[in-house]
């Protein structure tokens, strides 16, 4: 494939890296930008289509996650550059990467298509970072390919700084999650509900292999191809699996496991994905596809925010049932693999299947006792976890706010948390209970109310906040954008001045949309 490469910019050489070549004498020296390679292009022929992205016309940078680039091995200046942009927008595909578009199916609200595909991305290749580890390298928004279908392949600027500014705020949380490491606007409009500005999204990922990946390759015919998907997700994901008696049964497991993980974390810092279609669902264990999604402000286990989410099959409450549905589509793909009879293969996934519930709680309940500040067996503080949820779901309660005021009581004043409840008896009560558990299990009150403020966010993307920065970029500002990003890096440390940033929405704001796919 021919690339385009103006003069002075970026040269194309055999065997070698991309490399920028500054001129003689700018006392620069010439190193490689992107040392790309290429593992799922050479072993997993048949998911994919080899392409290029179409050409931004004016390419101009949004945001750049440096630190980000500098775990990367890239060097933040160098991608600043016109050079460094453009290979970010698509616009000069790098020596070393062999551009495509990934084959996927999936479950899209429980109905299945068997070709979804990267309608609107694709994967550069895979870097290896700094600690050894390969990501992928992936453009969202970069033009049509050969599985658009009838939409237009561009991505639109809010929705890909929202995708930016809640995957980091994610990482921050310590949620394992995709990355962002740019986004470029083209200069270019797309026609949405109205026209609106084009951007590309440059995503890091441990990898782009979906549960959606799966089903394309077992509804292929073709159990070579789906041996190799599995040897592909056991070396990159889950190497232990390999040496195990069952390998692709361990492989499996190591997902269910990832997921149950996942799904707590979710569940705990308040986090809605939206579109837990099966596409949406890695191997690897990162939430992925920021489409739709929010953070709960009041705590409620029906909450949806997403616009074409009619029935709540999405709804917050509902997710770890979903991600257990999703993982038995998983199971289904995986059967020939697991025994050459097909029902000890279904007995054997199902067991692990079943076990996802406990595995859950195993990641939920201590997640759950470190915001409360509780140490004791698990069990017998999760009446105490349960009946404050409940507390908060029936006075509509902010989550995040409730739960981080908790240490100030540990501290002595109980104010902050007993104004978030408009009846503070019942929660009274049940903070009488609370008190005295953490009085039997006899820690220090600084210790424990400090180690509360470590599991208990004060800055999470607040929808308003999130809105507000989205559309004054839209219209030109970035200064609201890169400061929410400045607060959302540092989730639990509290900063005088960012009091606006941990507070509820406005008595006005709400109740709140969220639009997919766009
Ligand atoms: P998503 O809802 O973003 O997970 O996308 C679901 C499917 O629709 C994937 O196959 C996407 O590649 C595809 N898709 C979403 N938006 C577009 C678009 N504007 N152009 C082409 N394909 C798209
Ligand atoms: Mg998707």
């Amino acid at each position: 494939m021919a690339f385009a490469s103006p003069r002075g910019a970026i040269r194309r050489t055999s065997q070698r890296p991309f490399r920028f070549s500054y001129p003689e004498g700018m006392g620069v020296a010439s190193k490689p930008l992107f040392a790309f390679e290429d593992t799922y292009a050479r072993e997993l022929v048949g998911l994919y289509e080899p392409w290029r992205a179409a050409t931004a016309p004016e390419p101009r940078l949004l945001t750049l996650n440096e630190p980000l680039a500098a775990e990367l091995g890239l060097d933040p200046g160098a991608l600043r550059t016109p050079e460094g942009v453009a290979v970010l927008v698509g616009n000069q595909a790098p020596e070393g990467s062999t551009p495509l578009a990934q084959a996927y199916a999936g479950h899209q609200f429980g109905g299945y298509s068997p070709r979804l595909g990267d309608g609107r991305a694709l994967l550069l290749g895979e870097l290896v970072d700094a600690e050894g580890r390969r990501r992928d390298v992936h453009l969202k928004g970069s033009g049509r390919t050969p599985f658009a279908r009838g939409a237009d392949g561009k991505a639109a600027v809010g929705p890909m700084l929202r995708e930016h500014v809640v995957s980091e705020a994610m990482h921050a949380l310590g949620i394992p999650t995709t990355r962002a490491l740019a986004v470029v606007a083209t200069g270019e409009r797309v026609a949405r509900e109205t026209l609106l500005p084009g951007a590309v999204l440059a995503r890091v990922a441990a990898s782009h292999l979906r549960v959606g990946t799966f089903q394309y390759a077992a509804a292929q015919g073709d159990p070579e191809l789906l041996r190799r998907l599995a040897d592909y997700a056991i070396d990159r994901h889950h190497p232990a699996a390999r040496d195990a008696e069952a390998p692709y049964l361990a492989l499996y497991e190591a997902v269910v496991e990832a997921q149950a993980a996942l799904l707590a974390r979710w569940m705990l810092v308040g986090f809605v994905h939206g579109v837990m279609n099966t596409d949406n669902m890695t191997i690897s264990g990162e939430t992925i596809d920021y489409g739709p999604c929010a953070f709960l402000d009041a705590y409620d286990t029906g909450a949806v925010f997403s616009s074409i989410d009619h029935g709540g099959r999405y709804a917050y409450g509902n997710q770890p049932l979903i991600a257990q549905w999703n993982l038995a589509r998983f199971a289904e793909t995986l059967l020939p693999l697991l025994d050459d009879d097909a029902d000890a293969a279904i007995a054997a996934a199902t067991e692990v299947l079943t076990s996802f519930p406990a595995r859950f709680d195993a990641h939920w309940n201590p997640g759950m006792q470190a915001k409360l500040g509780l140490s004791g067996d698990a069990e017998d503080d999760r009446p105490l976890m349960v009946d404050l949820l409940a507390l908060m779901q029936t006075q509509r309660v902010d989550y995040t706010a409730a739960l981080r005021a908790l240490s100030a009581a540990v501290r002595g004043d109980s104010a902050p948390t007993r104004s978030l409840f408009a009846d503070p008896a019942p929660f009274d009560a049940w903070a009488e209970r609370w008190t005295a558990e953490l009085a039997a299990q006899g820690r220090d009150p600084h210790a424990v109310a400090d180690a509360m403020d470590r599991s208990n966010p004060l800055y999470i993307p607040r929808n308003h906040l999130v809105e507000e920065a989205l559309a004054a970029a839209t219209a030109g500002d970035l200064e609201p954008l890169h400061t929410l990003l400045d607060v959302l890096a540092r989730p639990f440390d509290e900063r005088p001045g960012l009091e606006a940033y941990a507070e509820g929405p406005p008595a006005d704001f709400g109740p709140y949309r969220t639009f997919c796919g766009t």
